[in-house]
């Protein structure tokens, strides 16, 4: 069984209700974090009903800030509760946390995160759980992540424009999260900043085909998608959970 837990669905502009992205991924005895931006550490709390220190890794694709504000928080938490949380991702956002943690006083905290750098194009063990880091095309060096978990196969977009490397990898995964960053009135502007926009996301759900697929990272409109036969539509809202058997 698979369990999806969304923390936050937002983007970086977007509507208050949505929050940061976070996502809490759980299928078998492994638990893996997808992004963690701001807000995500009470976020997670208020959702799931605990703090995160079970959770194996966080797995952040870029340094956006949408995806990685959260993280001076659950530093300092972890060393109040004297925890280390396992960080993994590309060397320029590791690169952008450890600026981060110094650049708001808590560089001490850099001792309670254990970072494992993702080379690009790279499969990678992360526990029990099998990682591939595929280059995005967004406007920063970005990833976009192929999860092996349990039986079951996520696949993430991280902030990218539809990219053919992933989309084929992703081909078939039980799970598609992908961005969908702005609707179709906005598709030229999302492109030209490296996002996908209701319009792309057409193409990209047809193509994978999942078996589910979860749209995120929501700017200030919700999105409106089309049905595609084969594929089960999750429309995620924070503290919003799917079960997958
Ligand atoms: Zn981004």
């Amino acid at each position: 069984m698979l369990r999806v837990t969304f923390i936050g669905v937002g983007g970086w502009v977007t509507n208050p209700s949505f929050g940061h992205i976070s996502i809490l991924v759980e299928g078998g005895s492994s638990k893996v974090l997808l992004d963690f931006g701001e807000g995500s550490y009470w976020g997670y709390v208020r959702c799931v009903g605990r703090e995160p220190w079970d959770v194996d890794y966080l797995i952040l694709t870029h340094r956006h800030g949408d995806h990685i504000l959260g993280v001076p928080t659950l530093a300092q938490m972890a060393r109040a509760r004297g925890r280390v949380v396992r960080i993994a991702s590309i060397p320029d956002a590791v690169g952008a946390v450890k600026d981060l943690l110094r650049a708001v006083g808590a560089r001490h905290c850099l001792e309670n995160l254990d970072f494992t750098e993702l080379s690009l194009g790279s499969e990678a063990s992360l526990g029990g759980v099998r990682v591939k880091a595929i280059p995005a095309k967004h406007s920063v060096t970005a990833s976009s992540i192929i999860m092996k978990i349990s039986s079951y196969v996520v696949a993430y977009s991280g902030d990218t424009l539809p990219n053919p490397s992933f989309l084929s990898e992703a081909r078939g995964a039980d799970v598609l999260i992908h961005e969908v960053s702005a609707p179709r009135e906005l598709a030229e502007e999302a492109r030209a900043y490296g996002h996908t926009s209701e319009v792309d996301v057409e193409y990209v759900v047809s193509y994978v085909k999942p078996r589910y697929f979860i749209p995120i990272h929501y700017s200030e409109y919700l999105p409106r998608l089309p049905a595609v036969p084969g594929t089960e539509l999750v429309a995620p809202s924070p503290c919003g959970r799917v079960v997958i058997k």
